[in-house]
Protein backbone atom coordinates (compact mmCIF):
# COMPACT_ATOMS: atom_id res chain seq x y z
CA UNK A 1 0.00 0.00 0.00
CA UNK A 2 1.41 3.08 -1.16
CA UNK A 3 0.68 5.75 1.35
CA UNK A 4 2.34 9.59 0.54
CA UNK A 5 3.20 11.80 3.58
CA UNK A 6 -0.07 14.15 4.55
CA UNK A 7 -2.81 14.44 6.32
CA UNK A 8 -5.56 12.18 7.08
CA UNK A 9 -8.73 10.85 8.98
CA UNK A 10 -8.75 7.84 10.86
CA UNK A 11 -11.88 6.42 11.72
CA UNK A 12 -11.41 4.91 15.68
CA UNK A 13 -14.30 4.42 18.34
CA UNK A 14 -17.25 5.88 15.98
CA UNK A 15 -15.56 8.85 14.91
CA UNK A 16 -12.73 10.23 12.41
CA UNK A 17 -9.59 11.76 13.41
CA UNK A 18 -6.79 13.43 12.19
CA UNK A 19 -3.14 12.48 12.12
CA UNK A 20 -0.32 13.12 10.37
CA UNK A 21 1.61 10.58 7.76
CA UNK A 22 5.36 10.89 7.44
CA UNK A 23 8.17 9.10 6.27
CA UNK A 24 10.94 7.90 8.61
CA UNK A 25 13.72 9.88 7.86
CA UNK A 26 16.23 6.87 8.07
CA UNK A 27 14.37 3.64 7.36
CA UNK A 28 12.03 5.41 4.78
CA UNK A 29 9.04 3.37 6.03
CA UNK A 30 5.63 5.50 6.45
CA UNK A 31 4.70 6.35 10.05
CA UNK A 32 1.63 7.55 12.26
CA UNK A 33 3.17 10.63 14.12
CA UNK A 34 0.91 11.65 16.46
CA UNK A 35 1.38 13.51 20.28
CA UNK A 36 1.34 11.66 23.46
CA UNK A 37 -0.39 13.31 26.51
CA UNK A 38 0.02 11.27 28.85
CA UNK A 39 3.80 9.90 30.24
CA UNK A 40 7.16 11.26 29.25
CA UNK A 41 6.78 11.14 25.86
CA UNK A 42 5.89 14.58 24.30
CA UNK A 43 5.12 12.33 20.29
CA UNK A 44 4.58 8.87 19.30
CA UNK A 45 5.23 7.28 16.22
CA UNK A 46 3.38 4.07 15.04
CA UNK A 47 3.45 1.92 12.09
CA UNK A 48 1.12 2.35 9.47
CA UNK A 49 0.06 -1.23 9.28
CA UNK A 50 -1.82 -0.85 12.47
CA UNK A 51 -4.18 1.95 10.98
CA UNK A 52 -4.81 0.64 7.18
CA UNK A 53 -7.10 -2.24 7.96
CA UNK A 54 -10.85 -1.66 6.74
CA UNK A 55 -13.74 -0.92 8.74
CA UNK A 56 -17.94 -1.75 8.23
CA UNK A 57 -19.44 1.49 8.97
CA UNK A 58 -23.82 1.88 8.50
CA UNK A 59 -22.65 3.92 5.09
CA UNK A 60 -21.06 0.26 3.88
CA UNK A 61 -17.16 -1.07 4.27
CA UNK A 62 -15.15 1.91 4.43
CA UNK A 63 -11.37 2.44 4.60
CA UNK A 64 -10.29 2.83 8.15
CA UNK A 65 -7.58 6.01 6.19
CA UNK A 66 -8.75 8.90 4.20
CA UNK A 67 -6.55 11.62 2.56
CA UNK A 68 -7.10 14.69 4.23
CA UNK A 69 -4.38 17.24 2.67
CA UNK A 70 -0.44 16.95 1.46
CA UNK A 71 2.80 17.34 3.44
CA UNK A 72 6.30 17.69 0.76
CA UNK A 73 8.81 14.68 2.04
CA UNK A 74 10.57 17.01 3.70
CA UNK A 75 8.25 18.77 6.02
CA UNK A 76 7.19 14.95 6.96
CA UNK A 77 10.39 15.15 8.08
CA UNK A 78 10.31 17.94 9.85
CA UNK A 79 6.90 16.99 11.68
CA UNK A 80 8.44 13.39 12.32
CA UNK A 81 10.91 14.72 14.41
CA UNK A 82 7.91 16.40 16.06
CA UNK A 83 8.70 20.47 15.53
CA UNK A 84 5.31 21.71 14.93
CA UNK A 85 1.97 20.98 13.84
CA UNK A 86 1.86 23.48 10.46
CA UNK A 87 1.10 21.58 7.37
CA UNK A 88 1.99 23.18 3.98
CA UNK A 89 -0.66 24.70 1.82
CA UNK A 90 -2.28 23.52 -1.03
CA UNK A 91 -4.19 25.01 -3.93
CA UNK A 92 -7.46 23.97 -2.72
CA UNK A 93 -6.44 26.44 0.52
CA UNK A 94 -6.24 29.33 -1.78
CA UNK A 95 -9.41 28.67 -3.16
CA UNK A 96 -11.43 28.11 0.27
CA UNK A 97 -9.25 31.16 1.55
CA UNK A 98 -10.43 33.28 -1.24
CA UNK A 99 -14.67 32.44 -0.57
CA UNK A 100 -13.72 33.40 3.58
CA UNK A 101 -12.45 36.97 1.79
CA UNK A 102 -15.72 37.10 -0.35
CA UNK A 103 -17.61 36.54 2.91
CA UNK A 104 -15.24 39.16 5.20
CA UNK A 105 -16.37 41.32 1.93
CA UNK A 106 -20.21 41.04 3.64
CA UNK A 107 -18.90 42.41 7.30
CA UNK A 108 -17.25 44.86 5.63
CA UNK A 109 -20.30 46.25 3.72
CA UNK A 110 -22.00 46.50 7.42
CA UNK A 111 -19.18 48.35 9.26
CA UNK A 112 -17.64 45.06 10.73
CA UNK A 113 -14.31 44.43 10.84
CA UNK A 114 -13.84 42.17 8.02
CA UNK A 115 -12.93 38.55 8.93
CA UNK A 116 -14.29 35.72 6.96
CA UNK A 117 -14.40 32.09 7.89
CA UNK A 118 -15.93 28.93 6.01
CA UNK A 119 -15.87 25.15 7.20
CA UNK A 120 -15.20 22.25 4.25
CA UNK A 121 -15.73 18.81 4.64
CA UNK A 122 -14.80 16.65 1.94
CA UNK A 123 -14.23 19.71 -0.71
CA UNK A 124 -17.28 21.02 0.21
CA UNK A 125 -18.54 24.45 2.21
CA UNK A 126 -20.65 22.90 4.80
CA UNK A 127 -20.46 26.19 7.36
CA UNK A 128 -19.74 29.86 6.56
CA UNK A 129 -19.80 32.82 8.74
CA UNK A 130 -18.16 36.87 8.63
CA UNK A 131 -18.09 38.95 11.44
CA UNK A 132 -21.17 40.37 13.21
CA UNK A 133 -21.27 41.40 17.22
CA UNK A 134 -22.37 44.81 16.62
CA UNK A 135 -25.09 44.45 13.96
CA UNK A 136 -26.01 40.95 15.81
CA UNK A 137 -25.43 42.58 19.41
CA UNK A 138 -23.50 38.98 19.91
CA UNK A 139 -20.08 39.69 21.55
CA UNK A 140 -19.54 35.64 20.31
CA UNK A 141 -20.45 36.78 16.81
CA UNK A 142 -16.88 36.23 15.02
CA UNK A 143 -16.76 34.64 11.73
CA UNK A 144 -15.73 31.47 12.84
CA UNK A 145 -18.06 30.99 15.41
CA UNK A 146 -20.62 31.68 12.75
CA UNK A 147 -19.10 29.39 10.34
CA UNK A 148 -18.94 25.97 13.07
CA UNK A 149 -22.28 26.74 14.14
CA UNK A 150 -23.32 26.84 10.62
CA UNK A 151 -21.47 23.76 9.63
CA UNK A 152 -22.55 21.49 13.06
CA UNK A 153 -26.39 22.36 12.25
CA UNK A 154 -25.56 21.89 8.39
CA UNK A 155 -24.07 18.00 9.82
CA UNK A 156 -26.41 17.33 12.37
CA UNK A 157 -23.02 16.80 14.53
CA UNK A 158 -21.08 18.66 17.50
CA UNK A 159 -18.23 17.05 16.33
CA UNK A 160 -16.05 18.10 13.21
CA UNK A 161 -13.11 16.17 13.18
CA UNK A 162 -12.82 15.72 9.69
CA UNK A 163 -13.68 19.60 8.34
CA UNK A 164 -11.34 22.17 8.18
CA UNK A 165 -11.79 25.73 9.09
CA UNK A 166 -10.61 28.72 6.98
CA UNK A 167 -10.50 32.35 7.96
CA UNK A 168 -9.43 35.31 6.92
CA UNK A 169 -7.56 36.59 10.33
CA UNK A 170 -5.36 34.15 13.49
CA UNK A 171 -7.71 33.07 16.08
CA UNK A 172 -8.79 34.52 19.16
CA UNK A 173 -9.05 32.90 22.50
CA UNK A 174 -13.18 32.31 22.13
CA UNK A 175 -12.51 31.18 19.07
CA UNK A 176 -9.47 28.58 19.45
CA UNK A 177 -11.53 27.41 22.74
CA UNK A 178 -14.79 26.87 20.25
CA UNK A 179 -12.41 24.91 17.54
CA UNK A 180 -11.32 22.86 20.40
CA UNK A 181 -14.44 21.97 21.47
CA UNK A 182 -15.94 21.40 17.93
CA UNK A 183 -12.63 18.74 17.64
CA UNK A 184 -12.38 20.18 13.97
CA UNK A 185 -9.60 18.48 12.11
CA UNK A 186 -7.74 21.57 10.85
CA UNK A 187 -7.08 25.00 11.06
CA UNK A 188 -6.09 27.41 8.10
CA UNK A 189 -5.80 30.90 8.70
CA UNK A 190 -4.50 34.20 6.11
CA UNK A 191 -3.20 37.33 8.28
CA UNK A 192 -1.78 37.35 11.71
CA UNK A 193 -3.35 39.22 14.26
CA UNK A 194 -0.71 40.42 16.38
CA UNK A 195 -3.10 42.15 19.69
CA UNK A 196 -5.29 39.39 20.00
CA UNK A 197 -3.80 36.51 18.04
CA UNK A 198 -3.53 33.17 19.93
CA UNK A 199 -2.44 30.33 17.63
CA UNK A 200 0.87 32.10 16.62
CA UNK A 201 1.40 36.01 17.86
CA UNK A 202 0.63 36.78 21.32
CA UNK A 203 0.39 32.66 22.29
CA UNK A 204 0.47 29.21 20.75
CA UNK A 205 -2.27 27.84 22.65
CA UNK A 206 -3.12 24.71 20.18
CA UNK A 207 0.12 23.49 20.99
CA UNK A 208 -0.95 23.52 24.91
CA UNK A 209 -0.28 20.02 26.53
CA UNK A 210 -3.75 20.26 28.68
CA UNK A 211 -6.02 20.31 25.12
CA UNK A 212 -7.06 16.75 24.41
CA UNK A 213 -7.50 17.62 20.90
CA UNK A 214 -4.76 18.40 18.23
CA UNK A 215 -5.67 20.87 15.55
CA UNK A 216 -2.88 21.03 12.42
CA UNK A 217 -2.46 24.71 11.36
CA UNK A 218 -1.45 26.36 7.87
CA UNK A 219 -0.63 30.09 8.87
CA UNK A 220 -0.39 32.81 5.88
CA UNK A 221 -2.60 31.04 3.08
CA UNK A 222 -3.44 34.54 0.90
CA UNK A 223 -1.84 36.35 3.79
CA UNK A 224 -1.15 39.62 1.64
CA UNK A 225 -5.34 39.49 0.33
CA UNK A 226 -6.48 39.15 4.06
CA UNK A 227 -3.79 41.44 5.19
CA UNK A 228 -5.37 43.97 2.55
CA UNK A 229 -8.46 43.43 2.74
CA UNK A 230 -8.21 44.92 6.85
CA UNK A 231 -5.66 47.87 6.69
CA UNK A 232 -8.02 48.97 3.46
CA UNK A 233 -10.99 48.75 6.05
CA UNK A 234 -9.33 50.86 8.63
CA UNK A 235 -7.71 53.57 6.21
CA UNK A 236 -11.45 53.57 4.59
CA UNK A 237 -12.57 54.29 8.57
CA UNK A 238 -9.99 56.69 10.07
CA UNK A 239 -10.87 58.69 6.78
CA UNK A 240 -14.17 59.00 7.42
CA UNK A 241 -14.23 60.04 11.14
CA UNK A 242 -11.59 62.61 10.36
CA UNK A 243 -14.29 64.09 7.67
CA UNK A 244 -16.53 63.77 10.20
CA UNK A 245 -14.71 65.70 12.82
CA UNK A 246 -14.17 68.34 9.92
CA UNK A 247 -18.08 68.88 9.38
CA UNK A 248 -18.56 69.33 13.10
CA UNK A 249 -15.82 72.06 12.76
CA UNK A 250 -17.91 73.83 10.30
ZN1 LIG B 1 -12.58 35.11 17.56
Amino acid sequence: MQISPGLYRHYKGGEYFVYRIATHSETNESLVVYRCLYGDFSWWVRPLTMFTESVTLEAGQQPRFAFVCPMSVNEAERRASGESLEVQASAEDARFMAEAIKLAERASDNDEVPVGAVVVQDGQIVGRGYNRPIGGCDPTAHAEMMALREAARHLQNYRLNDCTLYVTLEPCTMCVGAMVHSRIGRLVFGANEPKAGVVQSQAQLLEAPHFNHQICVTPGVERAACQAQLQGFFKRRRAEKKRDGADKLD
